[in-house]
């Protein structure tokens, strides 16, 4: 690790850093852009450079942030990070898992996803509904690189009966967070910034390319 640790740090010491982002989604890119610019990367948005996303053909989070993490260095020449993301259910033997943003067949029905979910786990009992949201990373210096950095984060909790809340996005109204009595949904979003899957990620990421 600590090999990998300075190899990453000389990077971030000798060269110019444009970091291309592997998502379109703004609220995301703030996060990545407060933790990594004190660092010396500049991100720059996939969209805003042209890059056509590649299909999303793994089975883990970490497969699929990969692909596009290569896809995004492959078309920009440039160094580039990529998150997936998503809920595992222990119930369901961790679907809906990357297909989370699409488990309803219409990608991104949050709705469909949470009514679907909520019909999957319609006879298991509380305390067999537990779930985790998961976050890959994957960050890649050339298209190649046989040496990525990839890192994990995941919240754990149990899958509600009945939404709750409105903050939040995706199944955040039937995810109860563990050790507090309210959903994600229900949280306050910055405090949701500083304990989800996404942040534990993010900040193991950080610890990877920063002095130690
Ligand atoms: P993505 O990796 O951001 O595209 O997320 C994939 C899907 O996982 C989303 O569309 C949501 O359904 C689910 N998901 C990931 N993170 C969260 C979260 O923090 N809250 C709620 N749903 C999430």
């Amino acid at each position: 690790m600590s090999e990998k640790k300075g190899h990453f740090k000389i990077m971030v010491q000798e060269k110019e850093h444009t970091l291309v982002l592997a998502s379109g989604n703004k609220g995301k890119a703030r996060e990545f852009e407060q933790m990594l610019e004190p660092l010396g990367y500049k991100i720059v948005l996939q969209k805003d450079l042209g890059v056509i996303e590649p299909e999303e053909t793994g089975r883990s989070f970490i497969e699929n942030a990969l692909i596009k993490a290569r896809a995004a260095s492959d078309q920009t020449g440039l160094m580039a990070l990529a998150d997936d993301s998503g809920l595992c259910v222990d119930a369901l033997n961790g679907a809906p898992g990357v297909l989370s943003a699409r488990f309803s067949g219409v990608h991104g029905d949050d709705q469909a996803n949470n009514d679907l979910l909520l019909e999957k786990l319609k006879d298991v009992r509380e305390g067999e509904r537990g779930a985790r949201y998961c976050c890959a990373l994957c960050l890649v210096r050339y298209k190649d690189d046989p040496m990525p950095l990839c890192v994990t984060g995941t919240w754990s909790g149990s899958i509600g009966f009945s939404p709750r809340g409105k903050g939040g996005f995706g199944y955040d109204p039937l995810f109860m967070v563990t050790g507090r009595n309210c959903t994600a949904a229900e949280l306050p979003s910055q405090l949701k910034n500083l304990i989800s899957h996404r942040a534990v990620a993010l900040k193991r990421l950080v610890s990877e390319l920063s002095p130690a």
